[in-house]
């Protein structure tokens, strides 16, 4: 017997899908391509220690379904409310602070976050789909099937993108590790206003909560298309640029680079999912802003209109 729902990718947005089709009581799988869920919910262990590699954090928002899960997040120390205030650094490296939404972050990392979801589900790992029409992921049967991945993406596997071709920016994150803190005590995040090469540095040891001395800097999009092939090559001048804005007098001890080549869409659709017979579609480009709650909302009501169809 086939599953009600075939799930490729397990980011947040396919294993809420996922959840919801089964707490529906719909038979649903999960494939994905890496070797564990999570795709941008990204922590990989540095030096003996996880390291978030793609969302710096999220934020709540007013999804009162996330809102739930979250909850449960913090009450079993899986999430923890991290900061309303980052910086914003000038060129001259002039720091003005900026409130806003509390962010959160995982004590574990924020994969930690989506293995969570997926327990319980049917979850294959390190499954490249190359193959997905309406109803068959490459070449079987598969009941609905749901593509919860960057458009360009799923477009290479369906020939084009269901709900429409998208454009998407890259990010290269590079992961700075010094022995000892060199920056402000205040410093939670920043965000570099109008740099070229940095957009955004995280404080990872703050937002984990342990104090390591890494900070996770996100490039801007023009740097990161120039070191696709190369992204090691981004971290001599994301280097230069993080020591003049944070007035760091020291190089860092170890340096690690991350290819996002669809790190963000560049324009979020508005519509909360895309649906088809037999084939749909999720994500965080599905919704008012690419963010972790709108993958997650989205996911959670894809899943929810598939299990009552
Ligand atoms: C650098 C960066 C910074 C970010 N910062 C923030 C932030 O601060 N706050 C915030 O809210 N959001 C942030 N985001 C966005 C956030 O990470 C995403 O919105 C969210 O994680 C998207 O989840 P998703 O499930 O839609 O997609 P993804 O997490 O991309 O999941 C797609 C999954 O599909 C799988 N897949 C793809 N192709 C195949 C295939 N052929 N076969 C099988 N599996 C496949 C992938 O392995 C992946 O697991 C950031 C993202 C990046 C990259």
């Amino acid at each position: 017997m086939t599953t009600d729902v075939t799930v490729v990718g397990g980011g947040i947005s396919g294993l809420a899908c996922a959840r919801a089709i089964r707490d529906a009581g719909r038979s649903v799988r999960v494939l994905d391509r890496g070797r564990r869920v999570g795709g941008r919910l990204s922590s990989r262990t540095i030096d003996g220690r996880p390291v978030d590699l793609g969302a710096s954090y999220f934020v709540v928002g007013e999804a009162e379904g996330f809102g739930h899960v979250v909850a449960e997040w913090e009450e079993r120390g899986l999430a923890r409310p991290w900061t309303d205030t980052f910086q914003v650094v000038d060129a001259d490296g002039v720091q003005t602070p900026k409130h806003g939404p509390m962010r959160w972050a995982a004590p574990a990392g924020l994969r930690s976050l989506a293995l969570d979801l997926a327990e319980g589900l049917d979850i294959t790992a390190a499954r490249v789909v190359e193959r997905v029409e309406p109803f068959r992921v490459d070449g079987e049967e598969a009941g609905e099937v749901v593509l919860a991945m960057p458009a360009p993406q799923a477009a290479r596997l369906t020939g084009e993108a269901p709900g429409g071709a998208q454009e998407w920016e890259p990010v290269i994150a590079v992961v700075l590790r010094w022995d000892e803190r060199q920056w402000e005590a205040d410093l939670h995040g920043a965000f570099a206003d109008g740099d070229p090469d940095v957009s955004f540095v995280a404080d990872d040891g703050d937002r984990r909560g342990d104090g390591a001395p890494v900070l996770v800097v996100h490039t801007t999009a023009d740097r990161a298309r120039r070191h696709l092939d190369d992204p090691d090559a981004a971290i001599a001048p994301v280097l230069t640029a993080v020591r003049r804005l944070l007035r760091i007098g020291v190089d860092p001890v170890a340096t690690y680079a991350h290819r996002w080549t669809f790190a963000r869409p560049a324009q979020a659709t508005g519509r909360p999912f895309f649906r088809s017979p037999g084939l749909s579609a999720c994500g965080d480009a599905w919704g008012d802003s690419a963010a972790v709650r709108t993958a997650w909302s989205s996911g959670d009501a894809l899943g929810r209109a598939l299990a009552a169809s």
